[in-house]
């Protein structure tokens, strides 16, 4: 304590002075007022969102722009600044608008942007270490515990880019949990049969990469077929199961989707929580669209089961409005995610005090070592808002997308293509096959009023709206449907 007071006392950083390679402004004054004004044009962007176009098209001159050589002279930052301002602002993604429905993206809040300017700033290396940043993401972790049904003291969570990299290490986990620690040095030599996994027809496609990418394989795999409303059907589960006991595979995982991208269907997660029990499979839960929707009292009876899986993979970038990227993984025993993944390396030992503290770090819990503060900006988005008004949000893009199903029903232009579980609507321009309405999507998106998507129902395209973003409200759909009406109009068959 005396020897830090000392140093404290006998460092004057004036004489210390500067490295002459640093990076930081010559002079802060002039930084401050350009940063100013950058944060103030990115606040405009998005409380103006409603007033300018969903999206538009980049022009070749603004393409021309991102193909300069390797800038080796330093520019002043007010210039690139106006770069920034003229060349990208204008051609983002369009998710923050109300009416961007295409795929399933969230629109962001600007208490998120602030909390990324923060993290940026404090420039945290979340991979391990004794510092504030591992506390809240295990806060973040605690509170994803606590609504999702499972004991806040033996789980571990993470962040993740997405779902598609959290589905992953949930397979991976699995694996090492159904063929032994030994198979991370032997390989998947180390079972005595082929492992097989289960999930839904309808699930994402990340799954099966997870099992290519895991090495099990894409075709050990196996798609169980869904009923009417797009679920897992339990009794072509139970058969493949057997089927595949009988010829001699090792059944390892299931996996339950809560909320399918193609129409927000939601396996029957209890069922599953069964089978899996009484089979010894790992059940883990894509939750990457639904599972914060157990945030809303209205629709968390809907997810009834998930509390009895393993793992959970979701997006808070999705559902939560937290900006990109925030995906994570939940898993009901932290044991098995340090046992996948903790390495046993010189340079990361630990201690009991100083900053090598702390007896498990997040890269004992995944691949990565290196990790940003992405747990700042969730705490941020969960701590202002409340998961009450989050769970608002969530049963409000519900409603919104069943008055735009009842306005589809009503509608003679247009037919319904599947049934909404959730807050996906799929429907179909009534006698025009699927390049009509490929044309007529992309007239939309170019129109910049309203952006659908499109997904294949039946061997035809339909288009898919997905409602995510907070901001978006019935007369919204009214608006969407009037252009959609016009576009149909302008285009002859
Ligand atoms: C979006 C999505 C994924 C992939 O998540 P990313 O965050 O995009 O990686 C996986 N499963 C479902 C059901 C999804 O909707």
């Amino acid at each position: 304590m005396a020897k830090s007071q000392h140093l404290q006392t006998s460092i004057d950083s004036e004489a210390v002075g500067k490295s002459p390679t640093h990076l930081d402004p010559t002079d802060w004054a002039a930084f401050r007022q350009d940063a100013h004004a950058m944060l103030d044009d990115v606040i405009s962007h998005i409380a103006s969102v409603r007033e300018n176009p969903l999206w538009r098209p980049q022009p070749e001159e603004n393409r021309a722009h991102f193909r300069q050589p390797l800038p080796e002279a330093p520019r002043e930052l007010g210039d690139v600044l106006s770069d920034v301002r003229d060349h990208i602002m204008p051609y983002a993604t369009g998710n923050l608008h109300p009416r961007f429905m295409g795929w399933v993206h969230g629109g962001g809040t600007p208490v998120g942007m602030v909390a990324e300017m923060v993290a940026a700033g404090l420039n945290m290396n979340c991979g391990g270490r004794d510092h504030v940043g591992i506390d809240v993401e295990k806060q973040v972790a605690r509170w994803m515990s606590e609504a999702l049904g499972y004991d806040a003291d033996a789980a571990g969570g993470l962040f993740v880019t997405g779902s598609s990299m959290a589905n992953f290490l949930a397979v991976t986990i699995a694996k090492t949990k159904a063929i032994g620690v030994e198979s991370r040095a032997s390989g998947l030599r180390a079972a005595d049969h082929q492992l097989v996994a289960y999930t839904s027809a309808e699930a994402h496609g990340c799954i099966a990469q997870a099992m290519q990418l895991s090495g099990i394989g894409s075709s050990n795999l196996r798609l169980v077929a869904v009923d009417a409303d797009g679920r897992m059907m339990m009794s072509h589960l139970k058969m493949m199961i057997e089927r595949d006991r009988a010829e001699g595979f090792l059944p390892f995982l299931v996996v339950g989707t809560a909320g399918t991208v193609n129409t927000g269907a939601i396996d029957p997660l209890n069922e599953i929580a069964d089978i899996a029990a009484a089979e010894n499979l790992w059940f883990h839960v894509d939750g990457a669209i639904g599972a914060l929707a157990v945030l809303s009292q209205e629709l968390r009876p809907r997810f009834a089961g998930i509390e009895r899986s393993q793992s959970i993979a979701l997006d808070f970038h999705k559902w939560g409005q937290v900006p990109y990227d925030a995906g994570f993984l939940l898993v009901r025993d932290q044991a098995d995610q340090k046992q996948t993944f903790a390495q046993p390396a010189a340079y990361l030992q630990r201690s009991t005090r100083g900053l090598a503290a702390g007896d498990t770090w997040p890269c004992d819990l995944g691949p990565d070592l290196s990790r940003g503060f992405r747990a700042l900006k969730t705490w941020m988005t969960l701590s202002t808002h409340g998961t009450q008004k989050i769970g608002a949000a969530i049963a409000n893009s519900c409603a919104v997308a069943r008055y735009l199903e009842a306005r589809i029903a009503a509608h003679p232009l247009f037919e319904l293509k599947a049934p909404v579980a959730l807050n996906i609507v799929c429907f179909a321009i009534t006698g025009r096959n699927s390049a009509y309405t490929r044309e007529i999507v992309l007239d939309l998106h170019e129109e910049g009023v309203a952006a659908p998507s499109w997904t294949t129902i039946d061997g035809e395209l339909a288009i898919r709206c997905a409602l995510v973003n907070h901001r978006t409200t019935e007369a919204d759909m009214d608006i969407f449907i009037d252009a959609l009406v016009r576009a149909v109009q302008r285009r002859p068959e």
